[in-house]
């Protein structure tokens, strides 16, 4: 399942296509969204944001397209007049002069107005979103702090999109680990420096999955494991999907649980009790 990064360089690239660009024709796959299409048609993209794993684009007559890509949803983007090689559904279609955006196979798609978006049940429960550039350290230590969330154990908040959206089931290895902390700690059994540190690896890892792809080694150590062999899969992370292998930092071998029906990395050593 895409996490924020992912879906934030879906975001991209489909913003690179349409952003302040006239959009010439608007299909929609959904019949119940058909009444929008004219009324789309001949407006301009504004912009392309992201909360969490939802998408809004953004028109300049106040509507804005929402799409939740689950776990199937997918976007192109093609110069016209080619067409993306899919057998799947098409949801979305956006055309400018010279390209097109495509949504395939999500079916949670809306068209809202600014109070349809304050209303939305899934943007009314979601917290910030991981990767907006103006969330500070200290925004997520106040939220850490709060008493909404200080009393759960971290392995749940860093999967609750209502803390932080955007998160995901990689990330919160990969950032627990880098903190020091044990999963099932909560925020109010650590000190204030625990949340300092936490805070500055959730924005730092984050922000590393989005500019690299998803690959949370730092540059360094990805092109020493490449320069070993180690295939994309095999290098990309510290402790994710790492069971049994020796961690980077202590070479304590990485345990595997489930916490939330998930799976879960920790080394031991790293993230003591
Ligand atoms: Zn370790």
């Amino acid at each position: 399942m895409p996490e924020g990064p992912e879906i934030r360089r879906a975001a991209d690239k489909v913003a690179s296509v349409l952003v302040g660009r006239k959009i010439e024709e608007v299909v929609f796959g959904l019949a119940s969204l058909k009444p929008f299409e004219k009324r789309l048609s001949g407006r301009t993209v504004t912009a392309v944001d992201t909360r969490g794993k939802a998408m809004l684009t953004r028109f300049d007559n106040d509507l804005t397209i929402y799409s939740h890509n689950q776990l199937y949803g997918r976007w192109y983007t093609v110069r016209r007049p080619r067409m993306p090689k899919t057998k799947r559904q098409l949801r979305v279609e956006l055309c400018t002069a010279s390209h097109k955006a495509l949504l395939y196979s999500a079916s949670d798609i809306a068209v809202l107005d600014d109070a349809g978006l304050s209303a939305h049940p899934f943007l009314a429960r979601v917290g910030p979103d991981i990767l907006d550039r103006s969330l500070t350290k200290s925004q997520i230590v106040d939220r850490l702090q709060a008493p909404r969330f200080n009393n759960r154990a971290l392995g749940g908040l860093y999967l609750d999109q209502a803390f932080l959206a955007g998160n995901g089931n990689y990330l919160r290895s990969e950032i627990l680990w880098a903190a020091g902390i044990e999963p099932s700690r909560k925020p109010a059994s650590l000190t204030a420096a625990d949340h300092e540190k936490l805070a500055a690896e959730t924005l730092k890892i984050a922000r590393r999955s989005y500019r690299s792809g998803g690959i949370i080694v730092t540059r360094e150590l990805a092109s020493q494991l490449k320069a070993e062999g180690l295939s994309r899969g095999r290098y990309r992370f510290y402790v994710f999907g790492r069971e049994g292998q020796p961690c980077r930092r202590c070479e304590t071998p990485i345990e595997r649980r489930t916490m939330g029906s998930r799976n879960l990395f920790t080394c031991p050593t790293c993230q003591p009790p």
